[in-house]
């Protein structure tokens, strides 16, 4: 039976924890179903928001159209040769419950992703990634529904202009293709990936390390570093790590020298974002219920009952305030809506 709610509270869908509605919510379980409500209850004077588990957005008022949450389930293993694994994976599975369904199975790949909230549907989206690993690696295709003619389409993995928390689904495809599946190649000769300085640390006293280990690693390390989520609303990284000319850098290095820069596959230096807001003086600021995390500047929090424009309006200071002292201009991670 179609799912579709009128007047639907959006508060549980938002990790931020912001209280807020959708004039309409479908959450649809099969392709079918998904058309249907295209069909159905889609007007071309209604907006539309495609949303996941809601970890990645910052919900500013009532949404006045059509929410639609993809919560088509399964996992598939489609061929299994001595070296791979190819797994599809419908797009309302929990991400991180995928990622142990495949340490369970001996298939590496995503095991630096642990613990990552969200959906599968949306780690495509802005290339999921963490500990020196990006989800881009290991997608063979993605599919989904174009909302403008209802077609279905698959983009291999070439055609979705992965980047640095980026891909075509967040740029040119941004509310008009819902991905229904995605198609994962794993290996069965998992050749781990633990260079990342501090997941090296934490694995130094093991025996052995294996895909198990590294999750439990990674998790130790996330517990360590991110806000409980049982205490505080929050939607992770809530700014880009700026990219920035050497010759802007090597500027800033001679009044900074202590500032932390990453290299990038083109010209530009990445400078942490969270480093840049702390030294702006906010880390642990709050006004009201809206602060911002004293371990991790980067991450803002809901403190109980903060409105997504006040964490918006705390965004944007910040913005102001690193563009005045280090002339460079932070993007949002966060889908601001
Ligand atoms: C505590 C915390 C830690 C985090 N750590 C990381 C991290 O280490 N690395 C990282 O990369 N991210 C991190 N994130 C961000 C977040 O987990 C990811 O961006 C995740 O992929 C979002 O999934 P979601 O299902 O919650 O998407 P949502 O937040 O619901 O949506 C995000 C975007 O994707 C779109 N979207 C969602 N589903 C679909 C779909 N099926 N089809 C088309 N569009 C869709 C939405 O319109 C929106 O623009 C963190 C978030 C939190 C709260």
């Amino acid at each position: 039976m179609l799912k579709v709610f009128k007047n639907h509270s959006l508060y549980k869908h938002n990790t931020f924890g912001v209280k807020v509605s959708a004039k309409f919510y479908a959450a649809p379980e099969t392709p079918d179903e998904l058309i249907t409500i295209l069909h159905k209850y889609r007007t071309p004077d209604q907006d539309l928001l495609i949303i996941g588990e809601g970890s990645n957005i910052l919900l500013t008022n009532n949404f006045q159209g059509l929410v639609i949450r993809p919560d088509i389930k399964g996992i598939e293993i489609l061929d299994k040769s001595p070296d791979n694994a190819i797994i599809k994976v419908w797009a309302g599975e929990n991400w991180d419950n995928f990622v142990v369904y495949c340490i369970n199975n001996g298939f590496g790949g995503v095991e630096n992703l642990s613990w990552i909230p969200g959906s599968v549907g949306a780690c495509p989206i802005q290339n999921i990634g963490a500990y020196g690993a990006e989800v881009e690696n290991v997608i063979e295709s993605v599919t989904g529904i174009l909302t403008d003619n209802l077609e279905q389409i698959t983009f291999i993995r070439n055609k979705c202009n992965f980047g640095y928390r980026d891909s075509i689904f967040k740029q040119e495809l941004k509310d008009r293709f819902i991905i229904t599946n995605v198609i994962f190649k794993l290996s069965r000769n998992p050749v781990l990936n633990t260079t990342y300085g501090r997941l090296q640390n934490e694995l130094a006293g093991n025996k052995k390390t294996d895909l198990q280990s590294v999750r439990q690693a990674v998790i130790k390390i996330r517990k360590d570093k991110l806000p409980d989520p049982d205490k505080f609303g929050s939607a992770g990284s809530f700014f880009r790590n700026p990219v920035i000319s050497k010759s802007k850098f090597n500027n800033l290095r001679s009044d900074y020298s202590d500032i932390p820069a990453y290299p990038t596959n083109n010209q530009g230096v990445k400078i942490a974002a969270g480093w840049l807001i702390e030294k702006a003086g906010w880390a642990g600021k709050r006004t009201g219920d809206a602060g911002v995390y004293n371990k991790q500047a980067l991450i803002l929090l809901n403190y109980g009952s903060a409105t997504g424009k006040q964490i918006k309006d705390l965004a944007e200071k910040i913005m102001i305030s690193v563009s005045n002292k280090f002339g460079i201009d932070l993007q949002t991670e966060v889908n601001v809506i």
